[in-house]
């Protein structure tokens, strides 16, 4: 790896935790996307503009790693991978997620169910903590600030570097498109592959009662005679395919980003299965960034007026994990009671069970289940979401923070270990200058 940048790395933590310790009172990130589905409240607070710890440090091909800068998107690091025939081993499905965002936020892919989550693939990291100090922590050093920064979501500190395993790709993917008609089958199939592999990839999409979709990805080195890769980046949409198609083939580096161009199936609320809609915006506009763009924007007048003439609806945009048994009853009761469809299906292992902010069985798969709309509804609200939360405990689960929360604070922490999070937060944050994460995931700072 290049001397030159590991010194341009330094020098750019260098100034950024010089704006940390000359700035006083709260502070907050700075950068350009986000995926966070919770509102902020306008808090008056520094911004510590992080938008150029965004690059790739290094590939060490025979180790298998990436040394990578926190704020870098997961689609630079795909495009600085791929050359060299690997990926990550876990590579989240929107592009504009970024490294250091997916460790402290739980981020998963369709290979979790071999590797785990993001944070089980991160060997070692620096982390920015409030007086200026840069901590490595592994699982050697720092090991608590290590185990407790999944699901501390930037309240302890900011990841600047991550040392990331490396997965060996092949230019090519085959898909394999399983339909069922049985909750129980579907699962009892996923814990078959979860307990010896027969796919590289592994993930669902539940349509309807007695409808659902399971795709396995294989590595192949090239084509078969006279197949071409289909593309979804443009006319046509994946999530259609899936009804459509038993076989499909696609680049590996589209098969990384399947879900980015019509965020899973989202664009549809903005009108983009409509053909001719999809040529006027083309290939560029079609994906994430831009749809968060325009929610964005929607939030703010003229576009917020719109809300006067719509139905009353809450907006339910969550991602739980449940552990595999419970997965099939799970869903049952969240057809029964929110029923929004699709939902995304997506199993993981927990490789190693040391992670305190979001404790996990080690002896069992989970599914998580990704659902992302707006509900209608004539309740108070939060309803649904607390609803969510309900059924997610019920289930032996947990619910992902990036999203609206409505846990009253005693209940929060039964979940997602006071003890740990208020000792990390003496030692990385005392005086309180990020905001603490209760205060974050509920109350929206
Ligand atoms: C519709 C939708 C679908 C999603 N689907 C997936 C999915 O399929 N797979 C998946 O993995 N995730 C998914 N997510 C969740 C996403 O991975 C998390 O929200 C993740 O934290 C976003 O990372 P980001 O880089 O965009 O960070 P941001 O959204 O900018 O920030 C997220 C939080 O992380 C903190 N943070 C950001 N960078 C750092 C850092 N370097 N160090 C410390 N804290 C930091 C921020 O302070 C903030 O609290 C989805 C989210 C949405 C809204």
């Amino acid at each position: 790896m290049s001397e030159a940048n590991w010194a341009a790395h330094r020098a750019r933590v260098e100034s950024l935790a010089g704006a940390l310790t000359d700035s006083e009172g709260p502070v907050r990130l700075r950068k350009r996307t986000s995926n966070l589905f919770r509102p902020r409240e306008a808090v008056d607070r520094t911004e510590l503009d992080v938008t150029s710890l965004n690059q790739v440090i290094g590939i060490d091909a025979e180790a298998g790693v990436a040394e990578v800068e926190g704020m870098t998107p997961y689609v630079d690091l795909v495009d600085a991978t791929l050359p060299h025939g690997f990926a990550p081993a876990i590579v989240p499905e929107l592009k504009s997620i970024t490294v250091g965002g997916a460790m402290t936020g739980l981020g998963i892919e369709s290979s979790a169910f071999r590797y785990g989550l993001v944070h089980h693939t991160v060997r070692e990291m620096d982390v920015l903590v409030a007086d200026g100090r840069v901590l490595t922590c592994s699982p050697e050093q720092h090991p608590e600030l290590f185990f407790g920064f999944p699901n501390s979501y930037g309240s302890l500190g900011y990841t600047t570097r991550l040392r990331v395993d490396l997965i060996p790709v092949t230019p090519y993917v085959r898909l394999e498109h399983t339909s069922f008609s049985d909750a129980e089958q579907l699962f009892a199939a996923i814990a078959r592959e979860c307990e010896q592999p027969t796919c590289a990839y592994l993930d669902g999409v539940y349509f309807a009662p007695g409808e659902f979709v399971l795709t396995r990805a294989h590595f192949i080195d090239a084509l078969p005679a006279g197949v071409e890769a289909s593309d979804y980046t443009w006319l046509q949409q994946y999530w259609k395919s899936l009804h459509e198609r038993q076989e499909d083939y696609l680049s590996i580096h589209d098969y990384l980003w399947r879900w980015d161009t019509d965020w899973f199936w989202c664009s549809k609320n903005l009108g983009m299965q409509f053909k001719p809609l999809r040529f006027v915006m083309g290939r560029k506009r079609l994906n994430s960034i831009t749809y968060q763009k325009i929610m964005r924007a929607s939030h703010h007048w003229p576009l917020s007026m719109l809300q006067y003439f719509r139905p009353r609806t809450e907006s339910v945009i969550q991602d739980v994990d449940i552990p595999i048994d419970n997965a099939a009853a799970f869903l049952a009761e969240f057809e029964n009671q929110i029923g929004i469809r699709p939902v995304w299906i997506c199993p993981f292992v927990v490789p190693d069970g040391r992670f305190s902010l979001f404790e996990l069985r080690t002896d069992t798969p989970y599914i998580n289940f990704g659902f992302w709309d707006m509900v209608r509804s004539s309740e108070p609200d939060g309803h649904y979401n607390a609803l969510v939360e309900e059924l997610v405990a019920r289930h032996g689960g947990k619910k992902s923070l990036y999203s609206r929360s409505t846990y009253d604070e005693s209940r929060f922490w039964q979940e997602y270990d006071r003890e740990t999070y208020e000792s990390l937060k003496r030692e990385c944050d005392p005086d309180g200058r990020f905001p603490g994460l209760y205060e974050k995931a509920v109350g929206q700072r």
